[in-house]
């Protein structure tokens, strides 16, 4: 039977016996459990997404903005070159992702290297699989996977309820049943009692809300922590495989090389009125959020070259059009590195002001004097 079937055929189950009592919880509850498990479901890398909301510098509109791709620049966070969001989408729109695997798998191919560390992973894991199965499409695949790396996922979820459960002795007798409750409905969700899928988002949620009640702020940071362990498919190839095991092909294809495309990220944030904006891979740009810049410097310690690097290649492409006589495109494109600088650059004093650790190496490393300004450049 086509394994695809198979799928489909269990995805348009009825879900009825969802609002079926659980031990020791009443009707209601169960019902509002299962539907918040239920009605969420999380795929926060759909395309629809990427579009950006946010304000722009008027000196450099998206439009502008979007030229500087055809330079290949590194994300000046991880360094990594990032595909454009267009050459992304041109895939699928040419039918390579549902076409058979061994298509698929050689459209992505050319990807791989900057893949981050989970695609890459399943890239090397799905290649020799396809060449046995060739005719299977990349939905399929990654299902004949699921039975091999389920049990994986499950063990590693079991093991961390399992901690969590350990630190019930340590609560607070009025604390002890509810922690109990979350690790037992997680149970529930992880080996299937329910037909519902098991969302670590919302499991996370619950624990969160239930350690903020907890006094003892050490054992609430410690359960936070251990509910943070939950595997994703951003970490884990386990639960990479166990998530897209329903996905389309498309959306498949799409997820392996999501996080590498280029997005726009305002570098001093959005909700602080940031209008000047940086190409970033769209990893490093949901690790960041809206967090400091001193912080993501801290976290990643090649940023500050890998910012470097990226400013550099606008620098040479600057040069490179003022001695092939472009005066105006050189001087606007001087411009925005040096606004790029200066942005950084500012977040960091403000920053240090506000007494936050920087390293001195960042701060030199920031002051980008080998940036050749050519002596005609002049500044407005
Ligand atoms: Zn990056």
């Amino acid at each position: 039977m086509n394994i695809l079937a198979v799928q489909i055929f269990s995805q348009t189950r009825p879900q009825k016996r969802l609002s079926l009592p659980v031990r020791g919880k009443t009707v209601m509850d169960a019902q509002t459990n299962s539907a918040k498990y239920g009605e969420i479901d999380y795929y926060p890398y759909s395309t629809v997404k990427i579009p950006f909301t946010g304000k722009f510098s008027d000196a450099y509109p998206k439009y502008w903005l979007k030229n500087l791709l055809k330079l290949n620049l590194p994300c000046p966070c991880c360094g990594k070159t990032m595909i454009p969001l267009d050459k992304i989408k041109e895939l699928p729109a040419a039918g390579l992702f549902s076409a058979s695997c061994l298509t698929a798998i050689n459209a992505l191919e050319q990807y791989e290297d900057i893949m981050k560390p989970v695609e890459y992973s399943i890239m090397q894991i799905i290649k020799p699989l396809a060449q046995k199965y060739p005719g299977i499409d990349l939905q399929e695949l990654i299902v004949l996977l699921s039975f091999e790396y389920e049990s994986n996922l499950v063990a590693t979820q079991l093991t961390i309820l399992n901690r969590l459960k350990s630190m019930i002795p340590e609560l607070e007798k009025e604390h002890q049943q509810e922690l109990y409750d979350i690790t037992q409905t997680a149970k529930e969700f992880i080996v299937k009692k329910r037909m519902v899928k098991f969302k670590r988002k919302i499991f996370i949620k619950d624990v969160e809300e239930f350690a903020d009640k907890i006094k003892d702020k050490e054992l609430s940071e410690k359960i936070k922590y251990e509910a943070e362990q939950m595997p994703t498919s951003e970490d884990s190839v386990s639960a990479f495989i166990m998530k897209y095991k329903d996905r389309t092909p498309e959306e498949i294809g799409e997820r392996l090389l999501m996080f590498s495309a280029a997005t726009l990220e305002h570098i001093t944030p959005d909700s602080q009125n940031g209008e000047v904006t940086i190409w970033e891979c769209q990893r490093c740009n949901n690790n960041r959020s809206d967090r400091p810049i001193v912080e993501q410097i801290t976290q990643n310690p090649n940023m500050l070259d890998n910012l470097r690097n990226h400013i550099g290649i606008l620098v040479d492409r600057a040069i490179f059009l003022r001695n092939h006589g472009g005066n105006e495109q050189a001087n606007k494109l001087f411009g925005y590195a040096k606004a790029v600088r200066d942005e950084y650059l500012t977040n960091i004093k403000k920053a240090k002001e506000d007494s936050i650790k920087v390293e001195q190496e960042a701060l030199i490393k920031l002051q980008f004097d080998e940036i050749p300004i050519p002596p005609d450049y002049i500044e407005e």
